[in-house]
């Protein structure tokens, strides 16, 4: 079987499929026969504790509403016991080598195609019953233990694939043992394909129905340059799918010569080129790479794979300072917390559950939470004095905001004085995200230290189309008219205050783009580290002057495909790929 989706981390992988239902929870994978009695077991012990809580349940019909309403439970207490469920479901752990989860669903499968095939209106109402014993059963499996902690104990190399992949999924698992990542949703700039990218671990997402149609267990190769994924594949597709890979391991070699050459474009304009990264430990890939510093460090990463404990000020403290350490000499952009309140790792009282991305997100819900933002603020001042930092804000969308962030920044440095700390002056600056800020660029570089423009964020709200749909990427289109007026707009009001202006969305690693920012004088860009041997090779062979003059072609184009054509016309000559 033969999956097509979008290829989002390139390289290829071939594993073991272990599959993840987000929204159910459950996760699917093949065990070793070793496991097998564990499996079992597990099963038996979801179905006492079913017993438990059903024969509870009927009791408490019982005394409220009266015997004869109780015995509708007695039908579920009797499934439990039914060769059909349980016995079948532990056949199926033996005979498959599957895990428990995974054995119950086939059984629940197998008996509602068997209720369907008869006309008996009893049954198809037990079949209500049933799914509702096994919805049970499951929800007990969940939590018997953590399933992530099940996938830590797999041999590798394992194809995870899911519904809805979350970095913070990936964070909690060890990347070593993953070929590949496959989702049902998610696309280029989705925070699970950045991380992807920037582990080096090939992903295809958008794939709709992969989580349903792959079975646990399966074998599966992905290529994640191309977008296909091979369920089953033979010897020979194998063979194929790992030339494929050392094809493009031999193009990234083929860049590295680069890797320690400045940016500098052929007629001499200097461009700093600096990294993208999640975790401290990235810094000193990024170095290898040939970054010249950390362009954006997503702090809210260690929040995925540290949850509350990496909230507390001095755990915060000990990752920025080993990130600043680690990069020194180079400096080091740390962004606040962009995290929406669902995923701040706290049980939050007064606040709305919403997990809408224009609600209280990144800057807002640091100001909304002084406490943790304080904290935030303080480990970040205090790792200031080890290398050279500057903090940036997300999703900044007015003065106010950054005027109130600011002096949040001044009251940390205080509290850390009063405690006899020295703190450094640290610049501070605001992602260009939000369609405002673009386009009020002017009045926040007064106050701003510098800019670093997220065009990931900053296309999806101008353009509303939401990054993480697949069904609209189409529309994701960062050459729009729209686009590149914000743009120059944001770069022009830097250089009239004499701010820094960087590109940090994925757009900077992509080399056709990467030329139009440069002609629109954008000379600062940060993206994954495995992107900046390639962007080099680009912009080596890339005239500034002359790209200025296609930008400024491009800014008079009235639609997308036109900016391409000035774009591709100028490019077309060049071995660029
Ligand atoms: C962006 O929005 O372009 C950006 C760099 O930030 P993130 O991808 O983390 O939202
Ligand atoms: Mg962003």
């Amino acid at each position: 079987m033969r999956l097509k989706g979008l290829g989002v981390s390139a390289g290829v992988g071939v594993g073991t499929a272990v599959v993840l239902h987000r929204a159910s929870g459950d996760l699917g994978f093949s065990v070793p026969a070793r496991r097998v009695p564990r499996e079992i077991e597990r099963l038996q012990a979801a179905r006492t504790a079913a017993r438990e809580q059903i024969s509870h349940i009927k009791d408490r019909i019982a005394s409220s509403a009266g015997a004869e309403h109780a015995y509708l439970f007695d039908a579920q207490l009797l499934m439990l016991d039914d060769r059909m469920l349980i016995d079948r479901a532990i056949e199926i752990i033996r005979n498959h080598l599957v895990n428990a989860e995974t054995a119950l669903q086939r059984t629940l499968e197998e008996i509602s195609a068997l209720f369907d095939k008869g006309d008996d209106p009893y049954l198809r109402e037990r079949r209500g019953d049933v799914s509702d014993v096994v919805g049970r059963l499951s929800g007990n499996l969940r939590a018997g233990g953590d399933p992530l902690a099940f996938v830590r104990e797999l041999e590798g190399p394992l194809v995870l694939v899911a519904d809805e992949l979350t970095p913070s999924i990936i964070a909690q698992l060890d990347w070593h043992r993953l070929a590949a990542l496959v989702s049902d949703e998610g696309s280029w700039t989705y925070h699970t394909a950045i991380l992807a990218r920037s582990i080096r671990i090939p992903a295809v997402a958008g794939l709709r129905n992969a989580s349903a149609v792959i079975a646990p267990g399966a074998l599966v190769a992905v290529d994640g340059t191309t977008g296909e994924v091979i369920v089953g594949p033979d010897e020979a597709t194998i063979a194929e799918i790992r030339a494929r890979g050392r094809q493009r391991a031999q193009f990234e070699e083929s860049l590295d010569e680069f890797r320690r050459l400045p940016g500098v474009t052929a007629d001499g304009v200097a461009i700093r080129l600096e990294a993208n990264i999640e975790s401290p430990d990235d810094a000193p890939r990024a170095h290898e790479r040939g970054a010249d510093g950390i362009g954006l460090f997503r702090s809210e990463f260690l929040l995925a794979a540290g949850g509350q404990a990496a909230l507390a000020e001095e755990a915060q403290y000990l990752a920025y300072r080993q990130l600043v350490t680690g990069a020194a000499p180079a400096a080091v952009t740390i962004r606040t917390f962009d995290v929406s309140q669902a995923q701040m790792p706290i049980e939050q009282v007064g606040f709305d559950g919403s997990r809408s991305p224009l609600g209280l997100r990144g800057i807002r819900l640091s100001l909304a939470m002084d406490d943790i933002f304080q904290a935030q603020l303080r480990a970040l001042l205090r790792a200031a004095s080890h290398g050279s930092m500057r903090i940036m804000f997300p999703f900044v969308s007015s003065v106010e905001e950054l005027r109130a962030a600011r002096e949040a920044v001044a009251r940390a440095a205080a509290s850390l004085r009063a405690r006899g700390i020295d703190v450094p002056r640290v610049p501070t600056g605001v992602m260009i995200e939000v369609p405002s800020a673009a386009i009020t660029a002017d009045l926040l570089a007064a106050e701003a230290d510098f800019f670093a423009i997220g065009t990931n964020d900053l296309i999806q709200y101008c353009l509303a189309v939401d990054r993480t749909d697949d069904r609209v990427s189409r529309l994701y289109e960062p050459l729009h008219p729209a686009i590149l007026r914000m743009l120059r707009n944001v770069a022009r009001a830097g250089r009239r205050r004499h701010i820094r202006v960087s590109v940090c969305g994925e757009m900077a690693a992509d080399p056709v783009l990467l030329t139009l920012l440069v002609g629109l004088g954008v000379t600062e860009f940060s993206m994954s580290p495995t992107a900046i041997p390639l962007a080099k090779q680009v912009l080596r062979d890339l005239n500034a002057a002359d790209v200025t003059r296609v930008a400024a072609r491009a800014l008079r184009a009235a639609t997308a495909a036109d900016v391409e054509k000035e774009l591709t016309t100028f490019l077309a000559p060049q071995p660029v790929k």
